[in-house]
Formats: C-alpha cells, structure tokens, sequence
C-alpha cells in the first residue's frame, strides 16, 4: 500500500477504505451513493475505493434479493462486501426465551432458532443453551465455525462497557456476571454484550422503522422502559454503556420509590409491572402485562385507560429526551407496542404539549417494524458494528477469547 501516492497519503487512503468497509458492514447490500453519504466521502472517492475492493474481491455486486431482513426497494447497482467473507451470530436472551441467529456479511440471516426457557434462568444454563443453539444453527447453515467474526449477545437490563450484568429485575440471576466472558469462554469467539433497548436502536435504525433517519431512539417498552440512541448509524452508549436508562429518569421526586433506588421514576408509573398492578385492584392479583394487552384488543376501558395513562407519563420523559438531544424519529417497541394508538397517541400529545415547540416538530413517533426479532437482529448488527476495524477483507482471524467492548 506505499506504492504511488499521488492523490492522498497512504494513511488517508488506508483510513477512507477502512471507513468504507465498515460502512458496508453497517450498510449490508446498499448502493455506492449510500455508502458516500454514510461515510462522508465525495461519490468519486467512494467508487474509487468500490472498485478496488471488487478487484480484489472483497465487494461484490449486491443480490436485490437480500437485502436484508426487511427487505424494501432502493436503486440498482447494488454492492455488498463479500457475503461468504465471514459470519455473526446474534443471541437474544428474554425473560423467558432464547433466540440465537447466524447472518453473513451482507446481512443475509442464513438460520435462526429459538427455545422457551423457564422463568428467571440464571446466567450459566443460558449460555449453555445458547451454545448449543449457535451450533444447531451453524449446522443448519452447513458452515464451519471459524467463518464466525464475532457473536453479539443481548440481555434485558442494564450492562457496563465492561461487560458486567448491572443489576436487573427482569434476569436477576445474571447480575453482577461477566456475561460476555463467560459466553465467550464456551464458544471460543469474540463476544459483544449490549443490552436489549440498544440493540433494538441497532436494528430499527438499520434495518426497521428508523432506516434512513439521523439520530433515531428506540423505546424498549415492556416490563420495563429502556431506551436505546443511534445517532448517524453508531449507538450512543454513554461513558460507562448506561445512556438510555429512560426509565429512572423521575417524574415526581415525593413518587413512589423505584427499584433502582431513586423515587418517582417513569417506570413506576408506565413500566409493564406498574400497570400491572394499577389493574389488579379491580381485575385481580396475578394480572400480568400480556394479559392488560389482550383486554385492551378487547376494548376492556380499565386496560384501554391504563395503557394511555402511561403512554402520557412516558410522553413527559420523551419530551425531555426530544428537548435534550432533538432526535428525528422515535420508534416504539418491545411488548406494549401492540397496544398500538391506545398507547402512542397520549405520548405523541404529551410530547407536544412538553416539549419545545422545534423539538416536537422535528420528531416522528413511530411503532417498530421488527417486533420481537428486534433484539435479535440488533445482536446481529452489533458484530457488524463492532467487528469493523479487525476485518480488513482478508479471512477473519478467530480470536479465542477475552471480549466485551
Ligand atoms: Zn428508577
């Protein structure tokens, strides 16, 4: 690469290809005018570098076919690195199941399984689990296991860029586990934790009802609240890989005290588990989320005025949230989605209400397109992000070992 270097230093132009593979990593199959703007780089530079990496094959011309798990329709002259050039893994852990899937560079998903789990399972039968799923699905695809670049791994809660399970509700075995560590023990490949909201921004922006927009937040609205950032193609994780925590931020200092310590936090208000047990005074204890969302369908008013309630107490942290950061697209997600305008409309009122006149303006509030292969996808889209700088176009080098951001 020192050889002749008439139009930039070989460091630019080092850095430029490496920006456009990792914008294609990002990308999937997508077009060079895609890749320039996502990049930054003049079409001209873009097509330059495309065309070198196709002679060398790195990049290929795109199938219209795939692209990707949401498909949709774009221009022709598609490109997309070299499907066969390396593979990821993803794996959702949910309160009560796992989900794992393999996808290759273009973003194609090849396989994907999924088991019940029992309630509350803790962190070491999960990751043995979840092993087994990554080789039923690396069979199933017929390919080797050190095609695999990286495996990207979702949990509900919060975790440390250290790769340390915050303490959670939702999977209480697992606090205070190096989760990634561990996963990445028992398979022998590089693993990347994020946590469910975040990894829902992930796929969304990419791949769902956030695609082609700037800065997009995902609401993760489902036992609990959590929110996930993405601004221009790149998750925001915050110093420690806590942004998002939407859920505490308060709404009544004198409020109830929340589990995380704080009083009055948005979750004690809006949270699955909060509405819950709003409703089981008058339908009766043992009420769960799922079945608030069933009676709504139903047109059950309790359900229906509980739903919008808290669609009016979230809309009042959103509303924060659009003045602090003035995101363009707001995509709502995890179980409560279903509940469709019941919930959206409140929180799109109170949004308008709350926040600055420009802020409001600015933001669509949109239901997910996803549903519950958000999360997974989003540990999909995790590899390809995070995978970026260690591959290069050459075969992936399987690293053994210690991961997690
Ligand atoms: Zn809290």
């Amino acid at each position: 690469m020192e050889e002749d270097g008439a139009v930039a230093p070989p460091s630019t132009r080092e850095s430029n290809r490496l920006r456009v593979i990792q914008s294609l990593q990002l990308l999937g199959v997508t077009s060079r005018a895609d890749v320039a703007r996502h990049t930054g780089l003049s079409r001209s530079t873009v097509s330059t570098i495309v065309a070198s990496l196709q002679a060398e094959g790195v990049v290929m011309d795109g199938d219209s076919n795939h692209r990707g798990p949401s498909g949709g329709g774009r221009p022709p002259a598609l490109i997309s690195l070299d499907p066969g050039a390396g593979l990821a893994v993803g794996i959702d852990f949910g309160k009560r199941h796992l989900a794992v899937a393999l996808a290759d560079l273009s973003h194609r998903v090849l396989a994907e399984d999924r088991r019940e789990m029992e309630d509350d399972y803790d962190a070491e039968s999960g990751i043995e689990c979840a092993a087994e799923l990554v080789e039923r699905v690396l069979a199933e695809a017929d390919t080797e296991r050190d095609r695999v670049v990286g495996v990207g791994m979702g949990l509900p809660g919060p975790v440390h860029a250290s790769g340390v399970v915050g303490s959670s509700a939702i999977l209480p075995g697992w606090a205070g586990t190096h989760a990634a560590e561990r996963m990445s023990e028992q398979l022998g490949m590089r693993v990347w934790l994020g946590n469910d909201a975040n990894l829902g921004a992930l796929s969304e922006s990419f791949w769902g009802a956030g695609r082609g927009a700037g800065t997009v937040v995902y609401l993760k609205l489902a036992t609990g609240i959590g929110a996930g950032v993405v601004i221009d193609g790149r998750l925001f994780e915050g110093a420690g890989g806590t942004a998002g925590e939407i859920g505490h931020t308060s709404l009544d200092e004198t409020g109830d005290i929340c589990r995380c310590g704080s009083r009055g936090c948005l979750e004690t208000y809006a949270s699955g588990t909060a509405i819950a047990g709003l409703l089981s005074r008058s339908l009766g204890e043992g009420l769960t989320l799922e079945d608030v969302l069933t009676r709504s369908v139903g047109g059950d008013p309790g359900c229906r005025r509980a739903l919008a309630d808290a669609g009016r107490h979230i809309g009042a942290s959103v509303a924060d949230l659009c003045n602090l950061i003035n995101p363009e697209r707001i995509v709502v997600g995890g179980s409560m989605a279903v509940a469709g305008d019941v919930l959206l409309d409140p929180l799109r009122e109170a949004v308008g209400l709350r926040a600055i006149p420009s802020a409001a303006e600015d933001v669509g509030i949109v239901l997910g397109e996803l549903g519950e292969r958000a999360e997974l996808l989003g540990a999909v889209a995790l590899v390809l992000q995070k995978a970026g700088p260690a591959w290069s176009g050459t075969a992936p080098a399987v690293k053994k070992a210690t991961a997690a951001n």
